[in-house]
């Protein structure tokens, strides 16, 4: 039996919805490429909680949760279905593990989940749960849940994490959307896909020290779906690099699957 892959998916700036790049193109692909899955559990960078949560509304509403963008973006909908059938196997297996899952009936999808998905499954028929980001207890508290997570795949459920795998704000060239990298920037993903490939997952969960760390990560969230997606993938993973791109020079839009 194949079961789904678990994949981190780089989410870029919210104008991948609308704009032409390498990462949108890959991303139009990818949906049929991997199949349909039953449904789909997808832990985002742009829900950050105290504790561990999912969305659990019936219908998802579409969060436009940034500023200063066309009203184009803002004019975008991706409605999907909850998923309260994979939400109930996942809190199952969370608890299992000793963790405790709350629902959140009211929230729907950042644009970290409906960028990337509408462009993956652009129906938005598959039923879908974010699960939240606790960002403060880092990169193994990620691992943990994405590791208790990882039997969902054979029930053709697609485990996501939306992140970045450099996510620098501060240091983007607008003249360049789709353009190179700069050097820390390829330099620290470089450093990632090789930690990836060696399964070097100790020094990937002390990534804080790996070079330009800080500056790649200004702050943690961004890299942090990297671990739920790294999890799910079971305990002997192997990770593939799917994509590699760059955005603005300082958003590494690198993804991967894992199984
Ligand atoms: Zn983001």
């Amino acid at each position: 039996m194949t079961s789904f892959p678990s994949l981190f998916v780089s989410h870029g700036s919210p104008m991948m919805a609308l704009e032409d790049s390498r990462a949108r193109r890959f991303l139009c692909k990818l949906g049929e490429e991997i199949g349909r899955p039953e449904a789909i559990i997808i832990a985002s960078a742009h829900w950050e909680a105290p504790r561990l949560a999912f969305t659990t509304a019936e219908r998802l509403p579409t969060i436009h949760d940034f500023g200063g963008f066309p009203q184009a973006l803002h004019d975008c909908q991706y409605t999907p279905p909850g998923a309260p059938d994979a939400v109930a196997k996942a809190a199952g297996l969370l608890q299992a593990a000793g963790m405790t899952a709350y629902a959140d009936p009211v929230r729907g999808v950042d644009h970290g989940t409906w960028v990337p998905l509408m462009l993956m499954y652009p129906d938005a028929d598959i039923p879908v749960a974010q699960i939240s980001i606790e960002t403060a207890l880092g990169a193994a508290r990620q691992l943990e849940i994405g590791r208790a997570l990882a039997p969902l795949r054979d029930d053709d459920v697609l485990v996501i994490g939306s992140g970045n795998i450099t996510h620098n704000l501060r240091e983007m060239n607008r003249a360049e959307p789709d353009g190179e990298g700069h050097d820390w920037v390829v330099e620290f993903g470089n450093w990632v896909a090789d930690a990836l490939a060696a399964g070097r997952i100790d020094e990937l969960i002390a990534w804080e020290k790996a070079p330009h760390a800080r500056r790649s990560h200004p702050s943690d969230e961004h890299f942090l779906p990297l671990f739920t997606a790294l999890g799910a993938g079971g305990p002997d993973a192997v990770a593939e690099k799917i994509h590699s791109s760059y955005s603005y020079g300082s958003l590494a839009m690198d993804m991967y699957s894992f199984r």
